[in-house]
């Protein structure tokens, strides 16, 4: 099998403009960026007879590796529009942050990928860039503002906004800006975040319109005065250039899969740091567009899906119509205390152990009351007794578990998938909320934390307690509760696998998102800094003379 680089590569595109017609836009609705990418023009007009079924495609526990979760979507889109069902794909934009470092690219794998691969992975169309900059511009003008009169006597050491960019560096999750003397600002201990947790990357994939996204970003709090008071974008009245920062990059991205399904590749917020949701208006507009759209939400449904569902759901104002777990053999087994480096041999008691975690992800799906299947993500060491150990299991649980063959056979491997989908889009049901906003704090994290985690009880810290004491006096206590956890683990230890009931689950701190409208609760020892790796995927890349990209994956 060719490396997806090299089947990316040799791919045959249509030109962009052919796959906006699929949606009903002609070239006056978007703008080109090249032959192969474009812009979508806002706002998007709905167009009438479509059904408008949304699928939401999120997975088990997963490897280092990832799971084939984009892949599965990818492989899902394309084997709809194989069986005449009109279907568009919305997905997330990859950071640099795992493309160079662990996990690799996001644009699927194999035969089911969203094509240009390398301009996707790479800088696209600028928009990391854009949501770089602008945040940093803020943290700029923010050190202005304290160096020069500071009116509103903003406390240097109660700034809440860190600067950001799109690379895992360690280096820079602490640092002391403002150092040399009077005319180089008030020094202030500060650090940096990841892009893809950032709060503007929140608000761009929360964002109806431009108008929204102005608003958000006017609320957005930078830190407190000396006597601990929020200060928010507008008081400072910067609002209207961070904005203008985002005018193209609020503008969702066309691509197409090898296939041709239209993708639309837009905004990028990590699941485990963040609300881990390609941009609302992604999916409105293939919604408005398609009879069927299909989406992601990063790593398990411990984190994606939850989010997705507690988060953006009330936000886009659209449950999905059915769930796809995705599971590998692979990742069960590790999560069933197999060996990482022996995950392609066959170890049934492994498998069985680890089926504890496939089967919390459905029951938690199950609690929200929702249409489910589970894929088989099928790798090439996987064996028969595997596969139907895992079906046997799901089917004790009244789910189907379906083999899918996206990496190597593209949509046509993920027929039966797409088939099971469509009938399952049809069922009627009652969404079953996890939290009601006007829960406090508290009661939204034990919902989390003990209904989707299986934990016994949330430990709050000293300074979390006290930090929920000022939420409630400043009224933002009704926001939903972003929890930062990592993705390998129900609990906040990534080395606890499987499926751990009794735990405590600690929270050391909160921050609070006002723009993007949530609050986000820290976990265990969860960063908003990735680090890179011993060896990171950085390593293997090269470009030569000519231009060929090897080692993309
Ligand atoms: P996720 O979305 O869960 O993070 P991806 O779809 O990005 O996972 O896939 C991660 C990597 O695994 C990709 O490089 C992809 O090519 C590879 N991959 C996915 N499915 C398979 C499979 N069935 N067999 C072999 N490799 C696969």
């Amino acid at each position: 099998m060719p490396t997806d680089i090299e089947i990316a590569d040799a791919a045959k595109m249509q030109p962009i403009t052919e796959i906006a017609q699929k949606l009903g836009l002609s070239s006056d609705d978007i703008e080109q960026y090249g032959h192969y990418k474009a812009k979508i023009n806002l706002p998007v007009k709905e167009i009438e007879g479509k059904k408008h079924k949304l699928i939401l495609v999120t997975g088990i526990n997963p490897t280092s590796a990832g799971e084939g979760k984009s892949t599965v979507l990818v492989g899902l889109g394309d084997a709809l529009n194989q069986l005449g069902h009109q279907t568009t794909i919305a997905m997330r934009e990859p950071s640099m942050g795992p493309v160079f470092g662990i996990k690799g690219g996001a644009t699927g794998g194999g035969y089911s990928q969203v094509v240009p691969m390398e301009d996707i992975n790479l800088h696209f169309t600028g928009d990391m860039h854009a949501l770089t900059s602008a945040n940093n511009t803020l943290a700029a003008l923010i050190d202005n503002y304290i160096m020069r009169d500071n009116a509103l006597g903003l406390d240097p050491r109660r700034i809440i906004w860190k600067r950001v960019e799109d690379v895992n560096d360690r280096a820079l999750r602490n640092v002391v800006t403002g150092l040399g003397g009077i005319m180089q600002g008030v020094p202030r201990e500060t650090g940096f975040d990841i892009t893809a947790a950032s709060e503007m990357m929140a608000i761009l994939c929360l964002s109806e319109s431009l108008h929204d996204l102005k608003k958000r970003i006017g609320r957005i709090v930078v830190g407190y005065t000396y006597d601990k008071k929020p200060v928010t974008v507008d008081q400072l009245g910067f609002t209207g250039a961070i904005t203008l920062l985002l005018k193209d990059a609020i503008k969702p991205n066309l691509v197409q899969t090898l296939d041709h399904t239209p993708a639309i590749v837009h905004g990028g917020p990590f699941a485990n740091i963040a609300h881990g949701c390609n941009s609302v208006l992604a999916t409105q507009i293939a919604l408005k567009t398609s009879d069927y759209t299909v989406t992601e939400s990063g790593f398990g449904a411990d984190l994606g899906a939850e989010k997705f569902l507690d988060i953006k759901r009330p936000v886009l104002g659209k449950t999905p119509n059915a769930v796809v777990i995705v599971a590998t053999c692979r990742a069960l087994k590790l999560n069933g205390g197999a060996d990482k480096n022996n995950l392609t041999e066959e170890n049934l008691p492994a498998l069985q152990k680890g089926m504890a975690n496939l089967r919390r992800h459905v029951k938690n799906m199950q609690g929200y009351n929702l249409p489910i299947v589970v894929a088989i993500n099928h790798f090439t060491s996987d064996t028969e007794a595997e596969i139907k150990a895992i079906q046997d299991a799901c089917a004790e649980m009244g789910v189907k578990a379906i083999e899918v063959d996206a990496w190597a056979k593209g949509g046509e491997g993920t027929q039966d998938l797409a088939k099971e989908v469509v009938q399952l889009a049809d069922q009627k049901f009652d969404f079953h909320e996890l939290y009601k906003n006007s829960d406090s704090i508290e009661d939204k994290l034990n919902a989390i934390a003990t209904k989707i985690y299986g934990a016994k009880r949330v430990v709050l810290s000293n300074k979390a307690k006290k930090q929920i004491k000022t939420f409630d006096k400043q009224g933002w206590n009704k926001l939903p509760v972003c929890i930062a956890k990592t993705q390998y683990s129900f609990t906040d230890d990534q080395t606890k696998l499987g499926a751990p009931t009794d735990f405590d689950f600690h929270i050391r701190s909160f921050v609070p998102k006002l723009g993007a409208g949530f609050i986000v609760a820290l976990s265990g020892t969860m960063m908003t800094m990735p680090g890179l790796a011993k060896h990171p995927a950085a390593e293997n890349m090269d470009i030569d003379d000519q231009g060929q990209i090897t080692g993309l994956f």
